[in-house]
């Protein structure tokens, strides 16, 4: 019987993609969330009848509810229309695909409802990490991944007994736009040219941090989270082909790679059909015209976001959700035109030196120090 699920931010990049994978395999979809994209959630429903719909925002979701009122479904608004779309509906499994922090407790909906968890919404697992890991194992769901590094990770995984002889993990990262060019030249880099991604079509946030390769520093505390391991045990290699997703070595020296065209619905199916593999919507990798793989090490000096993370996990507590939240409104605001790129890291380290570090916290404090980061960084902008 086709599986029921939800896709938490279905209007973006991961939500469309996930609605082609349940398009192509008849999933049943329960609800479908965004923030604004009133046009385009509508059409969504009026494809996949989900039974609740939520905008965040509230105006455009009065909206929504006018213009689907010849249907059955139940529009809601806000955060909280969000987690009612994320926990109370009978979806075994929830993709969450929300960009940022705002996916924090959407996430902790799911699992607290003891539903499986698709994630692309990496910034929950980085801010909220031992609370989401906690809401996880409290009700048996498990956290499946999306992004694709994770989902190459869990996929060399299989069949091995949990951690045993697993040396460290091996991230592969495309280097993004700016990949071979030293600080001098990143001086005047623009909006434009920090979004023409080589291999992948992303949204503008996750795109700008693949510039920054904050988005490697985010997936490494990303693969501490999800896979139990030390820092230490993360490494980093650029690949520009992104066709090697992500690589494990275990104690003998042996390593798996996870190989394949970049697309996203291949992870996203993945998180879907675990432990089963469907047929893909995706072509066949062809390596004879692949050709060459090619990996380098990371320039640490000019790209210093993936030292931030790194840095922040290994001081743990809420280090890493001051790092995100800082990095969150940096971003913001080199999209805005209004810092320079290489701003983006000042800020995150200026904004970070005035954290609190806790160890035990709760989502409200998260929340709390969110608010103080995007102060902090609007301050010295
Ligand atoms: P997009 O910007 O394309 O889409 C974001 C989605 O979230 C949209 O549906 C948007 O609604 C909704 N949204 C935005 N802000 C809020 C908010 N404050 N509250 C609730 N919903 C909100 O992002 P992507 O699809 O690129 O990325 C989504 C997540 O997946 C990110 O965490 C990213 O890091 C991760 N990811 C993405 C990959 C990719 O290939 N794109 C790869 C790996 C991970 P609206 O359209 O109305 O604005
Ligand atoms: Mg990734």
């Amino acid at each position: 019987m086709p599986k029921k699920i939800s896709i938490l931010g279905s209007t973006g990049s991961i939500g469309t993609q996930s609605l082609d994978v349940a398009r192509k395999h008849g999933y049943f979809v329960e609800a479908l969330t965004a923030s604004s994209n009133v046009e385009l959630l509508e059409k969504q429903i009026r494809e996949f009848h989900p039974k609740k719909a939520a905008l965040l925002d509230p105006e455009r979701a009065a909206e929504l509810k006018i213009r689907t009122a010849d249907l059955d479904v139940s529009v809601l608004s806000g955060t909280e229309g969000i987690c009612e779309c994320a926990g109370n509906t009978d979806a075994e499994t929830v993709i969450n695909s929300i960009v940022g922090l705002a996916g924090l407790m959407p996430t902790l909906a799911v699992l607290n409802a003891g539903k499986d968890l698709a994630l692309a919404n990496k910034e929950s697992l980085v801010a909220g990490g031992p609370l989401v890991k906690n809401a996880a194992k409290r009700t048996g769901a498990r956290i499946l991944p999306v992004d694709s590094e994770h989902s190459a990770i869990f996929q060399c995984l299989q069949g091995q007994p949990p951690n045993r002889a697993l040396k460290k993990i091996i991230l592969t990262a495309s280097g993004g736009p700016f990949f071979g060019k030293k600080r001098a030249e990143l001086e005047k880099v623009t909006l434009a040219q920090a979004l023409a991604h080589p291999n992948w079509s992303m949204g503008a946030k996750i795109t700008v941090d693949s510039a920054t390769m904050f988005n490697k520093g985010l997936e490494l505390i990303e693969a501490v989270r999800l896979f139990d391991v030390s820092p230490e045990q993360v490494d980093i290699v650029v690949h520009r082909e992104s066709i090697v997703h992500s690589l494990i070595e275990y104690d003998d020296n042996s390593v798996i790679a996870q190989l394949g065209v970049p697309d996203m619905r291949v992870p996203i199916q993945y998180a879907l059909t675990y432990p089963d593999r469907y047929e893909s919507p995706v072509k066949e990798l062809d390596l004879a015209s692949a050709a060459r793989l090619t990996f380098f090490e990371p320039d640490y000096e000019t790209f210093e976001c993936i030292g931030i993370c790194r840095r922040a996990v290994a001081c743990g507590g809420l280090m890493p959700a001051a790092v995100n939240s800082a990095n969150e409104q940096a971003n913001l605001l080199f999209r805005q035109g209004k810092i320079r790129f290489l701003q983006i890291p000042e800020l995150i380290n200026a904004a970070a030196a005035c954290a609190e570090n806790k160890t035990d916290f709760t989502p409200e404090d998260i929340l709390a120090l969110d608010a103080l980061m995007r102060e902090e960084v609007n301050r010295r902008a």
